[in-house]
């Protein structure tokens, strides 16, 4: 559905044309998985799907949200932290702005996204910063973009009750088209680094595994826990102040000391990355992605089998590097690869995929597109 069309449904359904159309991406992350709630670094870029949005102030203190996806329009009267429903990524923005003191109204909405939903591709940062960007121009409220994805977070975090760092929301409001977002989720500084695949000659292909995500809540919440665990036993705030891994290591427990290996080693990737982008050196950065992938699934255990297999091929038909992207379970695989083979790198992927009994993965490409934005 386009921004013409959110428009339209918006004046069926509220009998009054929007005051705007906004939208938001999601986001593919390039390295840096598990780093960003140890206070480490990420580096993700802005996909052109996006969530679309139309929306309009009321003079009432209600909020009416119209989804596309679910085919539900529901009215919210009553901010309640933990209220169930796919609205309380919607009204949680509002809460969370009204929470810090900025005076928030009531609005209509009218969503539709091209995120798919749960795959990794941050549908949920989507639309909540879609709703951010709205209720700032909406309402003239005076904040930077960083204020805006943070807000995006204690949304998801407190109102929702997921428990997710910075990055999506963060590469849904900041990033910029030609370049990922390199982001030290620590100081929350952030740095735009070119990613110009065409001169390159590269493209990136993107699989989604189709993987029904199974345990996933239980599992992240664990990984969390570990790190925490970890943190503890070596007396650190954060893993991101681990400087020597090997003494880390022979401090901790193994389990924790695989699950540290794997944070540290990616903070340091995601390092080498931004380097190898601004050299312009494509063939290492396709190494750290392999190797990501690597600590993913030995370490930090967090792949399944589908993911796995799909990086497998990626590479045996000639990726530079691929990896599994978001938490895990399931989800996403990258893969970088030459200009003009995607389409043999997606179909033996497929293959794979048939020969070993799984369900068809759907394959697209990802080029950096811009982050949050007005469009009418
Ligand atoms: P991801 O962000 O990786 O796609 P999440 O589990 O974080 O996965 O977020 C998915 C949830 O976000 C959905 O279950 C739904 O509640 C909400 N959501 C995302 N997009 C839409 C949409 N277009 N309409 C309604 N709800 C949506
Ligand atoms: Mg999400």
């Amino acid at each position: 559905m386009n921004h013409d069309e959110v428009a339209t449904t918006f004046t069926t359904l509220f009998g009054r044309p929007p005051a705007g159309v906004w939208v938001a991406p999601g986001r593919i992350n390039l390295i840096g998985e598990h780093t960003d709630y140890n206070g480490g670094f990420v580096l993700p870029f802005a996909i052109p799907q996006a969530a679309c949005l139309a929306a309009d102030v009321r003079a009432d203190e209600v909020w009416r949200f119209h989804s596309e996806q679910t085919g539900e329009t529901v009215e919210v009267d009553t901010l309640t932290p933990g209220a169930p429903g796919w609205q309380s990524y919607l009204a949680g923005v509002v809460w969370a702005l009204r929470q810090e003191g900025h005076r928030v109204g009531g609005a209509d909405f009218v969503l539709s996204s091209e995120v798919p939903l749960g795959a990794g591709l941050s549908s949920s940062a989507a639309i909540e910063c879609a709703v951010m960007i709205a209720l700032c121009d909406l309402y003239a409220l005076d904040l930077d973009l960083l204020q805006r994805a943070q807000l995006c977070q204690v949304a998801e975090n407190q109102y929702v009750g997921a428990p997710t760092g910075l990055m999506d929301q963060a590469a849904s409001t900041l990033c910029t088209a030609g370049h990922a977002l390199f982001l030290d989720c620590r100081s929350c500084a952030v740095e735009q680094v070119p990613l110009d695949l065409a001169t390159a000659g590269l493209e990136i292909l993107v699989v989604d595994t189709r993987t029904p995500h199974a345990h996933v809540d239980g599992e992240y919440v664990a990984r969390r826990a570990a790190c925490t665990r970890a943190c503890e036993i070596l007396g650190v705030p954060l893993l991101r102040d681990v400087t020597d891994l090997d003494a880390a290591l022979a401090l901790l427990p193994e389990l924790e000391g695989r699950r540290v290996r794997h944070v540290v080693t990616e903070n340091q990737r995601v390092l080498d990355t931004v380097a190898g982008l601004r050299r312009g050196d494509f063939d290492q950065v396709g190494r750290l992605m392999t190797a990501s992938h690597a600590s993913m699934r030995d370490d930090y255990e967090i792949t399944v089998a589908t993911v796995d297999l799909a990086v497998e091929t990626m590479l045996a038909s000639g990726a530079l590097g691929a990896r599994m992207t978001g938490g895990g379970f399931g989800g996403c695989v990258l893969a970088l690869v030459r200009a003009g083979t995607a389409d043999v790198v997606a179909d033996a992927v497929r293959a794979a995929f048939a020969d070993a009994g799984f369900g068809a993965p759907v394959s697209f490409g990802a080029r950096p597109s811009a982050g949050a934005r007005r469009t009418s």
